[in-house]
């Protein structure tokens, strides 16, 4: 708990700031409150203290003019209050001590879900619709982040839905296919395949169709899973080496989709956050970019997009905190999540 703690901590120190912002009003007002020590109204004394105006008195001096803002606590973002998990811990489990490391991806994509659940009227009717097995298990996860129980939101997030064993030590070091997206694969089957051959005396020149998900593309740039929907992708025919064309489509249009590319070839980023428009067109449907991960290398982290406002969820930031995002970064595009518009 304590990202609990830091995160309060912070909220105090906005405070205080904003009371640097309204140092005017409040010096007016303590010096009134001050003199008079909350005074016996009952008592006279108003005449003790000769001339000092009173609000009932003299009306003016409480005008606003007088008190250009009325302090409250900051708020910059409705995401403010969000419940954030924090990268990794150690967590005691049936008296031994569960370790828990490289959790990014996870927290990702954990994080991405409640946000949508939470905040996203779209994402929460979509995930209420399901009313399935992960369904239930995200919404325990979510519960747990709502309750500030990150260890338990995560627990349930690898030995429920990734239906990883746990043992002493928890290694999420598999990148983010395997412990973040892969989760909501299911969910994600929606894409008809079309795979035909162009040479007719192939077996493959008989058009084969199978429903996939976009989760089982791996692209290299946002980008190509538009122009793959578009024109789909000429490959060579393992069986005859002809060409072969494979045809994407989204017979319904899904109100959720999630993808995740191959951000990076060796030391190279494929894209970068550049490359990723607010707006995606995939199967002539317009779709808005609500959130999306960034890899460095050795690290992901979050991107929420809000109300057109940007915010960096990074587990491993201290204090744990969104922050609003104004820049570009050169790290790579993994894990792209769009609603429908
Ligand atoms: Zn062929």
């Amino acid at each position: 708990m304590a990202s609990l703690g830091k995160v309060f901590s912070q909220v105090e120190n906005e405070e205080a700031d904003g009371d640097k912002d309204n140092l005017s009003g409040r010096n007016f007002a303590s010096g009134f409150t001050g003199v008079t020590a909350h005074p016996d109204p009952s008592v006279n004394s108003r005449q003790e203290f000769g001339d000092l105006r009173s609000p009932e008195k003299t009306k003016d001096v409480w005008k606003p003019k007088n008190h250009p803002k009325v302090h409250k606590p900051i708020m910059t973002s409705p995401l403010d209050s969000m419940p954030l998990i924090p990268w990794g811990n150690q967590y005691p489990l049936d008296g031994e001590t569960l370790i828990m490391i490289n959790t990014c991806a996870a927290d990702c994509t954990i994080q991405i879900l409640y946000f949508l659940y939470t905040y996203t009227h779209i994402g929460k009717t979509f995930i209420n619709k399901k009313n399935d097995y992960l369904a239930t298990c995200l919404l325990n996860v979510f519960n747990h982040m709502n309750n500030w129980r990150f260890d338990d939101a995560r627990l349930v997030w690898v030995e429920k839905i990734l239906k990883q064993p746990i043992n002493d030590l928890l290694n999420l070091w598999s990148g983010e296919r395997a412990s973040g997206t892969k989760a909501v694969k299911d969910w994600m089957q929606i894409v008809t395949k079309t795979t035909k051959c162009s040479n007719d005396f192939c077996p493959n020149f008989e058009e084969q169709i199978s429903i996939i998900s976009p989760l089982n593309l791996f692209p290299t740039t946002p980008h190509l899973i538009s122009q793959w929907f578009d024109e789909g992708i000429e490959q060579q025919c393992a069986t005859c080496l002809s060409s072969q064309k494979t045809r994407f489509a989204l017979p319904n249009a899904a109100d959720v989709i999630v993808y995740t590319c191959n951000s990076r070839w060796g030391n190279k980023f494929h894209s970068t956050e550049e490359d990723l428009a607010q707006e995606q067109i995939i199967n002539n449907k317009v779709y808005s970019v609500v959130a999306y991960t960034l890899y460095t290398g050795s690290h992901y982290y979050a991107v929420l997009w809000h109300q057109n406002k940007r915010y960096t969820y990074d587990d491993r930031s201290k204090p744990l905190l969104l922050q609003k995002r104004t820049q570009v970064s050169s790290d790579g595009i993994s894990s792209v999540w769009l609603t429908l518009k």
